[in-house]
């Protein structure tokens, strides 16, 4: 068995086909007849130009306007004047021949962009490499690989799978893919999404460790992959792949719907991501917003604290992503169980309960201010939201909310754009924010409660010790009448009340939820589908009934038997 990335979900059982690029020598010699060199260029390259855009239409209309936007991308680097001037130059001034010519100066552009520590820079390094192999197939009059024709259940096996590549690949056919590079959000990767076939990437050697016709079974979520199956193993993952796929069919149909109860009631479905790049995933999975934005892992696995620029960077791509659907940013949420190891900060007796989240910020100005300046300037492309986290009082609020005018009134003394409106919310994830959540109500724009947190400062318990980790659980009545609390003393006062921890995604507390008047639901990107159906499949009436009768019940387990009997 091997182990990859699992990059593209869903159960591949086929074939192998190895794709190996044919040969791209060539004869380097100098060439003297430079006019007639230059002319040869000149039509590889309009070749070149008419082929991607002929295959971006086709990913047009057979994928989907983002993936062919990658080969568009191709098409403006063929036409860029910078590369195809320098191609010219070495022609003109050292006689290169054209091959030569090319591959000089797209290794040089390879190497420029690689060098840069930045995942679309990288990504630019591939499409050079993409094209270069392109420009020399047709100035050696080489056969492009013909992906289009191979037989049906057949496993692609290549080193890599480039865009171009990608673009001819007949996904009736291709029952998975097998790379030796790529990762989650490489181009490869992109396009086996769009084009719904299992993919696992990045396995050494891979080409070498598989012959052509070895059986594969691969799993597009695990990154999990076995050669020559047994009979066994082959039959639990035809089983596997018939559940995936029906699983898959019963949630395509909440593709691009509004999340309703069944009687038309309309909450927002958000999804939570950590870094920049899970943006993509939420468009992908048909997120309506983004409930919250853990943006502590951008201070994290880094020698320092990151820049103004850089952060602001990440959110505005956060924002133009989403493409002015919300975008809620929670602010650095640092100490408990995340740790930074170049803040220095002491350690401490109870970290759960100490210096961590908004009480360290509000004490580091030389953190904080960055943060919520490079927020506001990002305000200006997208629709966000700056969330506060672990508040426990008004003051703490009202403290932000200061520098926040603070950093406005500088902004517009720079005449730097930013979202006068901006809304400023709060996590509700302690008992204090609980208890206060009609004060806070009238002090916060919108309310996320975070019940990961919640219940655990609720019930007294660190959930990493398994002597008391039996009361870690939102369904313990004291939970839930605290979740209950927050959200109707929020809709009370008119504020939008949504929650972004664990339980939002609970199918057995969604009838709950939506008869407290949960406004907003915030779950991971895989999980966006099944909690809309979820929801779906709810009347308010019927679910007022169950949080009437869950509501009246002592005892977490009682709770959760209920629950389970009335699940739908
Ligand atoms: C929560 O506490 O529920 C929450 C969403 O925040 P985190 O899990 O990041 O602490
Ligand atoms: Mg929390």
């Amino acid at each position: 068995m091997y182990t990859g990335i699992g990059a593209s979900a869903g159960i591949g059982i086929g074939s192998a086909v190895i794709v190996k690029e044919p040969s791209l020598a060539y004869d380097n010699k100098k060439v003297s007849d430079t006019t007639a060199e230059k002319a040869r260029l000149q039509t590889a390259l309009d070749a070149c130009i008419e082929k991607t855009q002929a295959m971006a239409e086709d990913m047009k209309t057979r994928v989907g306007e983002k993936e062919a936007e990658i080969l568009e991308g191709h098409v403006l680097l063929l036409m860029d004047p910078e590369m195809t001037g320098q191609m010219e130059s070495n022609i003109e001034n050292d006689g290169m021949c054209a091959e030569a010519s090319v591959e000089q100066v797209c290794n040089f552009y390879m190497e420029m962009f690689a060098g840069i520590e930045d995942e679309m820079f990288q990504q630019r390094a591939t499409d050079v490499c993409d094209i270069k192999t392109r420009l020399l197939k047709i100035l050696l009059d080489v056969e492009d690989v013909d992906l289009a024709s191979v037989p049906e259940g057949t496993i692609l096996v290549a080193e890599d799978l480039t865009p171009s590549m990608t673009a001819g690949i007949n996904p009736k056919n291709v029952a998975g893919i097998l790379t030796e590079v790529g990762g989650k959000t490489s181009h490869s990767a992109i396009l086996a999404r769009a084009l719904e076939i299992p993919a696992v990437l990045s396995i050494p050697g891979i080409t070498e460790k598989i012959s052509n016709g070895d059986s594969i079974i691969l799993d597009g979520s695990d990154g999990q992959v076995f050669v020559s199956p047994d009979e066994k193993l082959l039959a639990e993952y035809e089983g596997k792949r018939a559940e995936y796929l029906e699983e898959k069919a019963a949630l395509a149909q909440f593709i691009g719907k509004d999340t309703v109860t069944a009687d038309g009631v309309k909450v927002e479905l958000c999804a939570n991501i950590g870094k920049p790049e899970d943006a993509l995933k939420v468009v992908e999975c048909d997120g309506e917003g983004i409930g919250l934005f853990r943006t502590e892992f951008l201070f994290m696995d880094r020698p320092q604290v990151p820049t103004e620029d850089e952060q602001f960077e990440a959110y505005k791509k956060v924002a133009e992503t989403l493409k002015g659907k919300p975008v809620i940013i929670r602010t650095l949420d640092i100490g408990g169980d995340k740790e930074i190891p170049y803040l220095g900060l002491e350690k401490e007796e109870n970290p759960f309960l100490g210096f961590r989240a908004i009480r360290l910020c509000l004490s580091r100005d030389d953190l904080y201010r960055p943060q919520l300046r490079a927020l506001l300037r990002a305000s200006a492309y997208g629709d966000i939201r700056i969330m506060v986290p672990m508040v426990t009082c008004v003051d703490e609020v009202r403290a932000v909310k200061k520098m926040i005018e603070e950093i406005k009134a500088e902004l517009k003394e720079e005449d730097i754009p930013y979202d006068e409106n901006i809304k400023v919310g709060i996590m509700v994830e302690t008992p204090a924010a609980s208890l206060m959540a009609d004060v806070l109500a009238k002090e916060a724009d919108f309310f996320s409660i975070g019940t990961n947190d919640l219940t655990g400062y609720t019930m007294a318990v660190d959930r990493g010790n398994a002597d008391v980790a039996y009361l870690y659980s939102a369904y313990n009545p004291a939970v839930l009448r605290s979740i209950e609390r927050v959200i109707k003393a929020g809709r009370a006062e008119g504020i939008m009340v949504g929650m972004c921890g664990e339980a939002a995604a609970d199918p057995l507390l969604a009838p709950l939820l939506l008869s407290f008047g949960l406004n907003e639901f915030s779950v991971s990107a895989t999980s966006i589908l099944a909690t809309r159906k979820g929801i779906s499949l709810w009347t308010k009436e019927e679910a007022d009934a169950v949080a009437h009768k869950a509501m009246s019940m002592a005892t977490e387990a009682e709770i959760e038997a209920y629950l389970k009997t009335v699940a739908k």
